[in-house]
């Protein structure tokens, strides 16, 4: 039934939904409801400039209507800087889907239902997996829309992404190690891993062949149990995760965890992880590090070998062509390093002004056309 409210609840609305819209300067903001099927999505376009937005599915239990918003345009912004600093010919785009992941609406017609909200927007947003979601879902996605990519490998796709994204990984810590001691050599470097999931496994296995010591934690102790029988790594507590005594620090787990709380236990010199949004204020704790001589690699730079991956497919997957790609990652860093130096700003706004660069000096090409 539909729910009539009063123009002043729907203006005093739009403040809270517009607003956000705005200030991140997003294009298109796409909510999908099907009654019927209980499905409440939302599909976020932030910047198409550079291609089409590209970003995976998030499903999540969201505690208001407004959360779920907000993570969807401050994920989808984060796809356009990760795409743009990567050299990818795509925008920032990403959806969450409303709800329990383990809970029981999802289903084939939900997700089939879902595909057809991105069918309708006839290429301009293309999904991917995310929290939430796996690879079933993609499939049943697939079936109503070719705009999906990181698909599995016996469909034709290219399968897990986590391996490209650790390698990105592993070359952006090894270019940071190069702008503060001039060598890249990780051998000897003492390296604390936080989460060793799908990334943090693949980049353990990296930083082994480098001769790194590791030290590492994870809230799940099968997890360890793995990294500790494959790669010989050192458990640590979680209550010495930050403070630490190493060289690098490197996020693999959750977002916002370089904070007013950590940034002053760390006793690394570089942090180089996979997690995405480390940052819980970008300004303010990007500052923070830079005071504390920090030297933070932005992480949807270093992690983007997952996006090259999936970018990848959507020609015709070549492994080799997706790694040649991630490779770019370790000039980039040192690239991104030089223009925060020259700029005397943080490696974070750096990164973002680098990949505003980009995606303005591609636009400026459209009066051409
Ligand atoms: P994952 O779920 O496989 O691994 C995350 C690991 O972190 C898990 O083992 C989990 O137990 C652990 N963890 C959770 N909370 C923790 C805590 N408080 N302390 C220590 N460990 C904790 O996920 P993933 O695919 O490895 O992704 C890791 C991060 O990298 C995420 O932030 C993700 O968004 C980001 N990322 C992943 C990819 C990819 O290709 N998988 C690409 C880009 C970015």
């Amino acid at each position: 039934m539909l729910e009539v409210k009063s123009i002043q609840e729907a203006a005093a609305q739009d403040q809270k939904v517009f607003g956000p819209v705005a200030d991140l300067g997003h294009e298109q903001v796409l909510f999908c409801s099907d009654n019927e099927l209980g499905l409440k999505a939302i599909i976020a376009i932030h910047n198409s400039t550079l291609g089409p937005a590209l970003g995976g599915t998030r499903m999540w239990t969201y505690a208001s209507d407004l959360d779920a918003l907000q993570d969807v345009l401050r994920l989808s912004r984060g796809m356009t800087f990760k795409a743009a600093i990567s050299g990818l010919n795509l925008g920032g785009g990403k959806a969450v889907i409303l709800g329990d992941p383990r809970g029981k609406l999802k289903s084939e017609a939900y997700m089939r239902r879902f595909g057809m909200f991105v069918e309708n927007l006839n290429g301009k947003y293309i999904t991917a997996e995310d929290v939430g979601t796996n690879t079933r879902d993609m499939e049943y996605i697939k079936m109503s829309t070719d705009h999906v990519t990181g698909i599995p490998m016996s469909m034709g796709g290219s399968g897990d992404p986590s391996p490209v994204t650790a390698y990105g990984t592993y070359l952006g810590m090894k270019a940071s190690m190069k702008q503060l001691t001039g060598s890249d050599s990780l051998a000897g470097k003492r390296v604390v891993v936080q989460g060793v999931g799908n990334v943090g496994y693949y980049l353990c296995e990296l930083l082994k062949k480098d001769g790194a010591q590791i030290f590492v934690y994870d809230i799940f102790q099968d997890k360890i149990d793995a990294v500790v029988k494959d790669f010989g790594v050192t458990v640590i507590g979680a209550d010495e995760v930050y403070s630490y005594d190493a060289d690098v620090f490197a996020p693999c787990a959750l977002g916002a965890i370089l904070n007013e709380t950590t940034i002053p236990q760390l006793k690394v010199s570089i942090i180089a992880g996979g997690a995405n949004n480390q940052l819980k204020d970008e300004a303010t704790d990007g500052n923070r590090l830079k005071e504390r001589n920090i030297l933070w690699a932005p992480d949807f730079l270093i992690n983007a070998g997952g996006l090259c991956n999936v970018y990848t497919e959507l020609e015709g997957y070549s492994k080799e062509r997706a790694y040649a790609r991630c490779e770019t990652i370790y000039d980039t860093t040192l690239r991104c390093y030089a223009h925060a130096a020259d700029n005397n700003i943080t490696t974070s706004k750096a990164s973002i002004e680098l990949a505003q660069q980009r995606i303005n000096a591609v636009g400026n090409l459209s009066r051409y056309i």
